[in-house]
């Protein structure tokens, strides 16, 4: 079983992976996240923590090229072994932070075509001014993409996603971290029983 979380910075991607990897104890899974902490991943950090001046269309190559290795080193090596993969981030990232920044949807798409698409994909909905103030005290100082107004264009991108991808499931990420979990434990369960 391979699942993917994702959505806006302050979404709770990396509290609901860790639950839902904690919750599947027993079975043979692991938790992998992108940007990976590959040396490409360094590169990527330094460009969000506005120490790299790329413009924002190499950048989602970076991203895509980053994700080529996660793909090929970890994804696909551990489904074969039969793990459950639970991602942290995944290809709807730069679809959805691509189309925020102006990039064409089509070649967002286009260039992440050829990646395996996971079983189930949780995108955990919530309004971007409330998953910004999340964040605020994250100690490694703002990131460039943690502006409200581009936020709202990921979150919108994130929405209309749905249309073209299967076993996408948008969940309210506002409520309590137990509730999300057991929203996300409810689709895992009925797919996965
Ligand atoms: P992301 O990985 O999507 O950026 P995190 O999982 O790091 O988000 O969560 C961001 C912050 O919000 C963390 O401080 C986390 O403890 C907190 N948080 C996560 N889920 C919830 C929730 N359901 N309600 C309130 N705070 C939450
Ligand atoms: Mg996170």
């Amino acid at each position: 079983m391979f699942i993917a979380i994702d959505g806006v910075d302050g979404a709770g991607k990396t509290t609901q992976a860790e639950l839902l990897f904690k919750r599947l104890k027993g079975g043979k899974r692991i938790l992998t996240r992108e940007p990976t902490k590959t040396d490409m991943g360094a590169i990527i950090r330094d460009f969000l923590a506005g120490h790299e001046d790329l413009n924002l269309r190499t950048m989602q190559l970076l991203f895509v090229a980053d994700r080529s290795e996660h793909v090929d080193k970890v994804i696909e090596p551990k489904l074969k072994e039969g793990y459950t993969v639970i991602t942290d981030r995944y290809l709807f990232s730069t679809i959805a932070y691509g189309m925020a920044s102006g990039i064409d949807k089509e070649w967002l798409i286009a260039l992440n075509s050829k990646f395996p698409m996971p079983d189930i994909t949780i995108i955990l909905d919530i309004d971007p001014k409330v998953a910004l103030k999340r964040v605020d005290g994250r100690k490694n100082g703002k990131e460039i993409f943690e502006e409200l107004e581009f936020q709202k264009r990921v979150h919108d991108a994130y929405m209309e996603l749905k249309s073209s991808y299967k076993n996408y499931f948008i969940i309210d990420a506002s409520k309590s971290e137990k509730e999300v979990s057991e929203q996300i434990n409810r689709i895992v369960g009925k797919h996965y029983p």
